[in-house]
């Protein structure tokens, strides 16, 4: 008897410092870059201090452990190129020394999210979770989205079936890849679509699933590096337009700028006004990238135009923008940059 009363204790004690070990097992450490937008405004306007945002959802520490980076607390629609690089070199320093980080969350506003994530996608040297997640409405509106969003970036974040899978845009429980994925509606919660090549996964109640993996190169898979770098080349988008004046492109070709993008027309078909001003820029050297404003489908193949310019596959201006800059960054010529356009 009195054997089984001692053998009983012992269980009892061993249970309760399994499950004292269970609740001090560590927590996967998710490093929160902050930088401004909706999700983290009032009335619209990006106030809300970086670590404040992430204590009004207490429920992330259940999933992990969290350190938060103030970036920047500004809308995304200021933005720059340097804060792309900034960003990015922050990423690459702090996932270099600290090998107990599982994955690095950014909020970031919705306006140029698709941006920031598509640079970041290429220069980003790590295969660990990188997440943009964002709002649509404001904290203080009746059923904001914040919150939630930013919970499900973290269940993300600490899945291992994100590991690999390039930089990921989560909102309103879709996970999309940043290469593919686009802001498609100014108020809606459900902004961003990728509708061609569909979404890579979703945050469901209960569980992370993932349907999809990214094929094209990102992150440590990629020729660009950024690390060293203090400033990105001057490449400029235009819009083409019903009756565009080719002085416009005169007068850029004047402005010392390193590359061009214009988003023309289905096809890329440019404007009578956009082929002059190409034309008369023929001998600049300055590499031309032409892409569709129409958001589905891909211009490929040669350019039928005569002067150089190279077909954009089925990125928009903004994306073969960025594309661009980093081909310049690597010195590659219009050979390497048409074969960048195809593989990116
Ligand atoms: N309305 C935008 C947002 O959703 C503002 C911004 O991009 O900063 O975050």
């Amino acid at each position: 008897m009195k054997y089984a009363c001692l053998l009983f204790l012992f269980l009892c004690l061993n249970s309760i410092e399994v499950s004292a070990q269970k609740n001090t097992a560590t927590k996967p450490k998710i490093l929160i870059f902050t930088t401004g937008g909706t999700i983290a405004s009032i009335n619209g306007k990006p106030m809300i201090d970086g670590p404040i945002l992430v204590q009004a959802v207490p429920e992330l520490t259940n999933y992990a452990e969290i350190e938060v980076v103030e970036f920047s607390k500004i809308g995304s629609s200021q933005m720059t190129p340097a804060n792309w690089l900034e960003l990015s070199k922050k990423i690459n320093e702090v996932l270099a020394k600290d090998s107990s980080v599982t994955g690095i969350i950014i909020t970031h506003g919705t306006d140029t999210m698709e941006e920031t994530a598509f640079f970041l996608n290429l220069t980003v040297k790590s295969n660990k979770p990188v997440i943009l997640v964002g709002s649509m409405r404001s904290s203080n509106e009746i059923s904001a989205d914040g919150p939630a969003n930013l919970l499900n970036a973290v269940r993300v974040a600490i899945d291992k079936k994100a590991i690999g899978q390039g930089v990921l845009v989560v909102l309103n429980e879709h996970i999309a890849a940043a290469r593919n994925v686009f802001k498609n509606h100014n108020r809606n919660v459900h902004t961003f679509q990728s509708p061609e090549l569909g979404y890579l996964g979703f945050v469901d109640p209960d569980k992370v699933v993932f349907y999809q993996k990214v094929l094209h190169p990102h992150t440590d898979q990629t020729d660009f590096d950024i690390r060293s770098l203090t400033t990105l080349p001057k490449v400029v988008l235009v819009q083409d337009y019903t009756g565009f004046d080719a002085t416009i492109l005169d007068y850029l070709f004047n402005q010392h700028i390193e590359g061009l993008v214009v988003q023309t027309f289905a096809g890329g078909r440019a404007s009578a006004g956009v082929r002059k001003g190409l034309q008369n820029a023929t001998n600049s050297g300055i590499p031309v990238i032409i892409a569709s404003g129409v958001p589905n489908g891909r211009i490929i193949g040669t350019s039928p135009y005569d002067f150089p310019a190279i077909f954009s596959n089925d990125f928009r201006g903004n994306k073969a923008r960025i594309l661009l800059m980093l081909c310049l960054v690597e010195g590659m010529d219009m050979e390497g940059i048409k074969t960048a356009f195809e593989m990116y």
